[in-house]
This record gives structure tokens, C-alpha cells and sequence, in this order.
């Protein structure tokens, strides 16, 4: 495996980034995840806009245009001869001293991570995954706002921990006031008779790619599908519910809190949508050619 760090391809065993870098130190840092299918990366470009945008946020120069940024991306898929796969692109604050003064980080870090995914088994997708409600709240937008992907994930990984000791994979997190945010690494939707349901972003949640793929599919379709707020009860009296995320695609939840959802099995207008987002997949995206 090559990886890339501000412009070289280094082996696996020689990526390697300084221990005084805030990334490491501090989580100082954003990223994102991309996915290419059969040599067409999927929304490149939007995934681009939010890296940047989430540097923005946090006032982290990226030393590259976003044009070189594409071609770095596609390059990466390349040199490790990847017609479908997921790409990792970080960009941390760079090497400082041991304070937290971003203003001693002279240089942004660069890094792209081209691999190979399969998040869930297959049999999760065809038979839906079963997942927990817990307690850890999002964190607070007006604190640290999820829509900024940054390299702090502490809160996301403490209600991932909740769900591992419940002994499911994903775990469906809340506002502080208690409304149904979205998962550890996941948008989540809800459908009640023939209608579609998902948090708003001003609730706390990452405005996901694949949530407004999702959007776009269900308003394309003549499914409606609303923003709107969601409690427990919406989940428990649900049709059907599934998750959205680059890397976990579209995947059916059968069952929450170890009550089943609808009939217990992946829903009508859920499999719909999957197929219709695979379908995308196959045909939209930046073109690239593997040796
Ligand atoms: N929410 C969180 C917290 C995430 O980390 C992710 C995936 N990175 C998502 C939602 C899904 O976003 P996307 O569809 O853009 O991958």
C-alpha cells in the first residue's frame, strides 16, 4: 500500500507523521472519506467542498488548491492500483510545540490513505443490522459543531463504545435536549407510512453525502421526505429505519434497543433506495483509469 504525505508516496511501513503533530496531540485537524466504485469516485468534488469547508471552520490553511487536492485523491487510487475503494484524506494542523498555539504549526499535514472497505458483512445488508440508543448526547453545535468533520471523534467513538458493550456495531445518538441525532459514523432516516423522516442539520449532525444522495433519490422517486425532529417514539413506532454513510452506503436496522423495527426485516422503500443508490454509484462520478 502507498500512501501520500504532502506530496510523496511512501510504503505502509514508512508513513509515518511526527509525534509533536497536532493532529496527534490535540485532534487538531479535519478529514474526510471518499469511495471510488469501478473507476468513478463519487462525489468527489462535494466531499472536497466540505473538507474545506470544515477547515474553514476551524481556520486551517490547506497548502493546496482543491484541483491538485482532486488530482492527489485520484493519483492515490492509482498508485495502488484501485479501481473500487475508499480513500482516507486528512489534513492535520502540522508539527508545533507541545501547546496548543496553532500559530506554531508553521505547515498543514497532508495526508491521503487509498484502501480497500467492506465496513459491515454482507449479510447485514441483506438482513439489516441491529443497533442501540445511548446516552452520550452528540456534542453541542454551538460547542464543537458535528458539521465540521474534524479529527476529534472522542465523542463519537465513547457512544461506539456504548454499542459495543450492548453487543451491536452502531449506536444512535441524541441532542442534549433528546432528539434523534444521527449514528457514531452514520446519518440515520425513518419511514412512516410511505414517508421519509431525517434529523435536521441544525439539530447537530453532520450534513452527510450519502444522506443528501438519499434526499435527492427519495424526491426523485415521489417518496416525500422531510427534515424534521425525531424522538425514541418515532424510532420505536417506525416502519422502517436505515443508516447512510460513504462508507456504510445504505444499510437497513432491524431492530433498536432489541425491539424490531416494522416487520423485523428490511423494509420496501429501504431496499428501493438501495438499489437506486447503487445504481448511482455505477454511474456518476470523476472518471480515473488504473494501470
Ligand atoms: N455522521 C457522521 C458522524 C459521520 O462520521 C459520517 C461519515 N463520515 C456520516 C454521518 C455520513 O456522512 P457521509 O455520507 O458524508 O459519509
Amino acid at each position: 500500500m502507498k500512501i501520500y504525505i504532502d506530496g510523496i508516496f511512501y510504503d505502509k511501513k514508512d508513513a509515518k507523521i511526527s509525534v509533536l503533530d497536532h493532529g496527534l496531540l490535540y485532534g487538531d485537524g479535519v478529514f474526510e472519506g471518499i469511495r471510488a466504485y469501478n473507476g468513478l469516485v463519487f462525489k468527489l468534488e462535494e466531499h472536497i467542498d466540505r473538507l474545506f469547508e470544515s477547515a474553514k471552520s476551524i481556520m486551517l490553511t490547506i497548502p493546496m488548491t482543491k484541483k491538485k487536492l482532486i488530482e492527489a485523491t485520484i493519483l492515490s487510487l492509482r498508485e495502488n492500483g484501485l479501481k473500487n475503494g475508499y480513500i482516507r484524506l486528512v489534513v492535520t494542523r502540522g508539527v508545533g510545540d507541545l501547546g496548543l498555539d496553532p500559530r506554531k504549526c508553521r505547515n498543514a499535514t497532508i495526508i491521503i490513505i487509498a484502501d480497500k472497505i467492506a465496513l459491515y458483512p454482507k449479510t447485514f445488508y441483506q438482513k439489516g443490522l441491529e443497533v442501540v440508543t445511548v446516552a452520550t448526547p452528540r456534542n453541542l453545535p454551538e460547542a464543537l459543531n458535528p458539521q465540521i468533520k474534524s479529527l476529534n471523534y472522542l465523542n463519537n467513538i465513547l457512544a461506539k463504545v456504548s454499542a459495543i458493550n450492548s453487543g451491536v456495531e452502531e449506536a444512535i445518538m441524541f441532542s442534549w435536549d433528546g432528539h434523534v441525532a444521527e449514528c457514531t459514523g452514520d446519518n440515520i432516516f425513518v419511514v412512516k407510512n410511505g414517508e421519509l423522516c431525517t434529523p435536521p442539520v441544525y439539530l447537530g449532525i453532520l450534513n452527510g453525502i450519502t444522506r443528501q444522495v438519499i434526499i435527492g433519490i427519495a424526491r426523485k422517486n415521489k417518496f416525500p421526505c422531510t427534515e424534521k425532529i425525531l424522538t425514541r417514539h418515532d424510532l420505536f413506532i417506525a416502519d422502517e429505519v436505515f443508516l447512510t454513510g460513504t462508507a456504510a452506503e445504505v444499510i437497513p436496522v432491524i431492530k433498536i434497543d432489541s425491539r424490531p423495527i416494522g416487520t423485523g426485516k428490511p423494509g420496501r422503500i429501504t431496499r428501493e433506495l438501495m438499489r437506486e443508490f447503487h445504481a448511482l454509484t455505477k454511474k456518476e462520478g470523476v472518471r480515473y483509469s488504473v494501470k
